[in-house]
């Protein structure tokens, strides 16, 4: 397994994949490679949770993903990098749009948030209520600048 951030530096480092196969798997490019037995988690992409969940925290997503990689702070999710299987299976669930996949422009400091906080908060599985102020905190700008909190949530 190696470090988010050591393949992000990688992939800048190589540019675009080449030779692998468009899979069944959610659509995603799978490289030659990792189609050849290495690791997927190696090669593959990740989901990851981005501003929009700062303060809404719906919690939809953590039911549906199969690896229960989802980790609660205090007001926000984040998805662990290393161990998302790039499924997809979250991203239409979350009310708020605030989960996306890596390989859209302009996620890297999304990635670093993501990477580093679910080393450091709790794992989650179970969905809980929402915050009651949720609705008031949706589709705001900036919010991670604004009201993000480092504490750990509470888990499962
Ligand atoms: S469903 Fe969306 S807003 Fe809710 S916790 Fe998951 S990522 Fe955050
Ligand atoms: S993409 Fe799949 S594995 Fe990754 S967080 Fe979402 S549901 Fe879990």
């Amino acid at each position: 397994m190696i470090a988010a951030s050591e393949r992000l530096e990688s992939e800048r480092r190589c540019g675009a994949p080449t030779g692998g196969a468009e899979t069944g798997w959610a659509g995603r490019f799978v490289p030659e490679a990792a189609l050849r037995g290495n690791t997927i988690r190696e090669w593959s992409m990740t989901y990851v949770v981005t501003d929009n969940c700062v303060r809404c925290k719906y919690m939809d997503c953590v039911e549906v993903c199969p690896v229960d990689c989802f980790y609660e702070g205090e007001n926000m999710l984040v998805i662990h990098p290393d161990e998302c299987i790039d499924c997809g299976v979250c991203e239409p669930e979350c009310p708020a749009e605030a989960i996306k996949p890596d390989t859209e422009p302009g996620l890297e400091k999304w990635l670093e948030v993501n990477a580093e906080y679910s080393e450091k908060w709790p794992n989650i599985t179970m969905k809980r209520d929402a915050p009651s102020d949720a609705e008031k905190y949706d589709g705001q700008a900036g919010k991670f600048e604004q009201y993000f909190s480092s504490n750990p949530g509470q888990g499962d």
